[in-house]
């Protein structure tokens, strides 16, 4: 029996999401996963963002597992996934990875995702990378079918430039732009998406938010900047440097969701802490400038 979706006036994100991109590396069975859910869900983590192509295709089944194991939880989330990156894998022996938004894919890969997450419905599914060769008025019409066939509730991308998210969503309205954004990757600062996003009053999803582990354990000069100052100031203000690191994100006026990576529910907590501290503009520029090695111009 697939489970039911949450009520649709019951749709929003939670302030920080839970990103099951690892999900595979973690090596929890089943009670383990369900266990993990739980408590993501008492930490108020009540969004959890997927993609097809996670853990070689295999992390929304096992997500989907622990779902059918406790099939109450799913009223109590929403559940975010992607597709549109065709990878090479052994049981996808593409010539090469590729994108691909056609109204075929994208409706067969929602269909599987919905087998995985053993779900009824979708509250949210982005388009991952753009799709060069994407036609957004074929796109529109596969988006708003699977809508009135209930599959997916709403729609959103991933890593599109400001050009591209225009595009789609004047043919069908999207709810968000999903960026790469971290005191080590700033580039959404200045190419535009996160102005859009405000502009627009769409809350962006951020990806990698501790650069993907790098923080801490790049040896590259800008992490080794960065992870100086940042020491300092969180030792000054009495958090950790997770918490400091999605404080960062969560200052910015497009008020953006954070995805966080781990498997470790002691690190979602440190996470969600930063929704209790407010950065001074002078410690938000000071990560700033030892993320780029220069001052403000
Ligand atoms: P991240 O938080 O930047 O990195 C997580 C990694 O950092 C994990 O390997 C984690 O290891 C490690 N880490 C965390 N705290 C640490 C510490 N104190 N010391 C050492 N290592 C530490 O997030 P991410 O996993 O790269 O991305 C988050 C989510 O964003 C993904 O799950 C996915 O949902 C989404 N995402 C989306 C896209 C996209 O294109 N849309 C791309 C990438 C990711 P532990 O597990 O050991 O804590």
């Amino acid at each position: 029996m697939p489970t039911q979706a949450p009520p649709d006036h019951a749709f929003e994100m939670s302030p920080v999401v839970a990103g099951l991109w690892r999900i595979a590396d973690w090596e929890l069975d089943v009670p383990a996963r369900v266990r993990w859910i739980e408590q993501a869900l008492e930490l108020g983590i009540t969004s959890f963002d997927h993609a097809d192509i996670y853990g070689d295709y295999r992390a929304e089944s096992l997500f989907g597992e622990a779902l059918q194991h406790a099939p109450a939880l799913r009223r109590r989330m929403q559940l975010v996934t992607k597709c549109g990156i065709r990878l090479r894998s052994a049981q996808r022996p593409y010539r090469l990875n590729h994108y691909d938004a056609s109204a075929d894919y994208v409706r067969a890969q929602v269909e599987q995702s919905l087998r995985n997450l053993r779900t009824e419905q979708l509250d949210l599914v982005l388009i991952h990378r753009p799709d060069y060769l994407m036609d957004a008025t074929v796109l529109a019409d596969t988006f708003a079918s699977l809508t009135r066939e209930g599959k997916v509730a709403r729609w959103g991308v991933s890593n599109h430039t400001t050009g591209q998210f225009a595009l789609l969503h004047a043919h069908h309205p999207l709810v968000t732009n999903q960026l790469e954004l971290s005191p080590l990757h700033m580039q959404a600062l200045d190419d535009g998406t996160l102005d859009q996003a405000q502009q627009l009053g769409l809350r962006p999803m951020i990806w990698s938010p501790l650069g993907g582990g790098r923080l801490f354990a790049g040896d590259d000069p800008q992490a080794l900047r960065v992870r100086g100052e940042m020491e300092a100031i969180a030792a000054r203000l009495g958090i950790s440097l997770t918490t400091l690191a999605f404080a960062w994100i969560l200052r910015h006026p497009s008020r953006p969701h954070p995805i966080t990576g781990s498997g470790r529910i002691e690190r979602l907590r440190e996470a969600v802490a930063a929704l209790d501290v407010t950065l001074e503009a002078e410690d938000w520029y000071a990560i700033w400038t030892a993320s780029k090695g220069h001052p403000v111009p």
